[in-house]
């Protein structure tokens, strides 16, 4: 398992849901219609800030959706 920290900047997601239907695990919608993190991997509560000890399955699906966000709105960050 390797843990990561993922970022999503609110102000530069365009809602078009890419990242959630590529790890629907970790992004969801928020009542705006942009993507925030779900509730199970938010970092002390944080919407837009996550904490997630990932397999092997997860962590290819992280990576796709920070790759494949058009506005570079998702960052993640190998902690270990
Ligand atoms: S892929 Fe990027 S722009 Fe699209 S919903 Fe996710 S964070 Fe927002």
């Amino acid at each position: 398992m390797v843990k990561y920290r993922v970022t999503i900047d609110k102000e530069a997601c365009i809602g078009d849901g890419i990242c959630i239907s590529i790890c629907p695990e970790v992004f969801e919608f928020n009542d705006e219609g942009k993507a925030r993190i779900v509730e199970k991997y938010r970092e002390e509560g944080k919407e837009y800030t996550g904490l997630i000890e990932a397999t092997e399955d997860l962590e290819n699906s992280l990576t796709q959706a920070e790759a494949m966000c058009p506005t570079q709105a998702i960052k993640l960050f190998k902690l270990e």
